[in-house]
């Protein structure tokens, strides 16, 4: 899968979904804390989301686990549940994923803060990962994303425990804001410097996603391109999202996100999908605008 995967990857630009929270809120469950619980609640709901994405045109749809590290889970009181959560959620993408694509599994941040800001040792924290990889990949996923990762370090804590859950491909995400200074981590780190610590640690693949729009996000692919010769996937939010008569929506419409991404994809993104507020209406216009590039 590995091979099949980085081979696609260098005939052409591949496509990942949208936003799950953003499907969730559509489907009248946005108010929830914690959304990973739908994939025992709601296993329909969720499965149907992902067949959305691959209909519209993705390649490859992410599961519904960014909450779902031991860590994470243990302040929604939900750490028994961490092997179900995580299984079922393997399960359920594998069973809408059509034949030729791809489900990757996801790994967001723990929510806690490593010593000496926080109380979570790096071992400790390595296993918090390694644990929630351990499950995914055992439920059958094709490759490992760890995404919005504002914590350089936290990220190598994902990355390392990862590899060391299986032989598989690892995608590592940071999460980046934009300065006058250029772009950086909430924790104050640069491109240059993540994507050459997470490469160290045997991250395969590179990407950034979140706070960003797609046109924000232009020049920090193009930063990121510089840095590494890693396939590069980019996943930028639509704009901000703008709560009006209690209705949630986000700035950028899905012909607006797609003509950024043919930039994004200029820019040198091997791989493009959504992160906040996109929704399958974008990575179809996502993948109308790159088949005319
Ligand atoms: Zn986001």
């Amino acid at each position: 899968m590995r091979n099949l995967i980085l081979e696609i990857i260098k005939q052409r630009p591949l496509l990942f979904d949208g936003a799950m929270g953003t499907m969730l809120m559509k489907a009248g469950q946005g108010s929830l804390k914690t959304p990973i619980l739908l994939n025992l609640d709601e296993p329909d709901l969720v499965t149907d989301i992902h067949r959305q994405y691959y209909a519209a045109g993705a390649d490859v749809v992410i599961t519904n686990t960014f909450g779902g590290s031991p860590l994470k889970l243990v302040a929604d009181g939900l750490e028994q549940q961490m092997v179900e959560l995580n299984r079922e959620a393997g399960r359920l993408t594998r069973q809408a994923c059509p034949d030729g694509k791809f489900v990757a599994g996801d790994i967001g941040p723990s929510g806690k803060m490593l010593k000496p800001l926080g109380d979570v040792a790096p071992e400790d924290m390595l296993d918090n990962f390694f644990s929630q990889a351990a499950v995914l990949i055992a439920s059958g996923v094709d490759l490992i994303i760890i995404e919005t990762m504002y914590s350089l370090d936290e990220a190598l804590a994902a990355v390392q425990g990862a590899r060391k859950a299986g032989d598989i491909l690892v995608l590592a995400s940071m999460t980046y804001t934009r300065t006058k200074n250029g772009f950086f981590t909430v924790m104050g780190e640069n491109v240059s410097q993540c994507v050459a610590a997470l490469e160290e640690a045997g991250a395969d693949m590179m990407g950034a996603n979140c706070t960003l729009n797609s046109a924000d996000i232009i020049d920090l692919t193009k930063d990121l391109r510089a840095a590494t010769d890693k396939p590069l996937l980019i996943q930028p939010n639509a704009g901000k999202p703008v709560t009006s008569k209690g209705i949630t929506y986000y700035e950028q419409t899905a012909a607006e996100f797609a003509a950024d991404a043919k930039k994004i994809h200029a820019a040198g993104a091997d791989m493009i999908g959504g992160c906040c507020g996109t929704t399958p209406e974008f990575i179809e216009a996502v993948k109308g605008e790159l088949a005319n590039s």
